[in-house]
């Protein structure tokens, strides 16, 4: 269903109801399934585990068929325009199948996004964290691999070929190429492998950080991996 789509049904319930008095309204009004409540309401995350909870709804909301498009009115970007207090941390993919928003079925001012082919750290990326963690208080980083990832898979190819990435893509391979090393060996699926090898990876060099081991010390924080599956849609929570 469209956002245009359930827009104009939500209108029409609401129209419905302030055209019926409540009596007529349980009485004579046919049983119509009502959309999923939008958690305008919803109460402050306020800890790691509640922000995976809610991370863990939204994606089967998403799975289902049955988004809700939550805090994407134009009431949400006012409230905000005084401040964010995202929840989560999403250190993602570039990959365009995968968008954070969309996958976990999130709005305005919930998740502070991070895109780098493979999830590759750089300074600029571990600064960008640190400082969600630190300014804004983010209780949760997820670091979201995905099936088939096209970066990893270009790094699995280079080194089997002995070859070189053009540019700054060598980088990137660069980056990825401890996750190789490391499912070497490994039953399976190489790629898929790879890509659960290199979400642990990053955890661990997050962990690294002393902004952000600090305050998981504290526990102020948890730092977990997802891998994005690109036919279901289902984030399934690793490392
Ligand atoms: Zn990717």
């Amino acid at each position: 269903m469209t956002q245009q789509s359930k827009l104009s049904r939500r209108d029409f319930l609401s129209i419905s109801a302030l055209a019926f008095s409540g009596a007529v309204l349980s009485s004579c009004a046919p049983a119509v399934a009502q959309p999923a409540a939008q958690p305008t309401a919803e109460a402050a995350v306020t800890s790691a585990d509640e922000a995976i909870q809610r991370l863990k709804e939204g994606n089967l909301r998403y799975v289902g068929n049955k988004t809700v498009d939550p805090n994407q009115t134009e009431a949400r970007r006012v409230e905000l325009a005084g401040g964010q207090h995202p929840f989560a941390t999403i250190l993602g993919c570039v990959d365009s199948r995968v968008p954070p928003e969309l996958v976990f079925d999130r709005g305005l001012g919930d998740l502070f996004v991070i895109r780098t082919a493979g999830q590759v750290v750089d300074k600029a990326v571990l600064g960008s964290i640190e400082f969600g963690a630190a300014e804004l208080g983010i209780p949760l980083i997820v670091v979201l691999g995905h099936e088939k990832c096209g970066a990893v898979k270009a790094t699995i190819e280079t080194l089997a070929a002995n070859g070189e990435a053009e540019g700054s893509i060598a980088y990137l391979v660069e980056g990825i190429t401890p996750a190789v090393e490391k499912a070497k060996g490994q039953a399976g699926d190489e790629l898929d492998n790879v890509v659960r090898a290199n979400v642990g990876l990053v955890v661990e060099a997050l962990n690294k950080s002393t902004i952000l081991s600090e305050a998981v010390s504290a526990g102020k924080l948890k730092i977990v991996g997802g891998r994005y599956d690109l036919d279901t849609g289902a984030v399934e929570f690793i490392a």
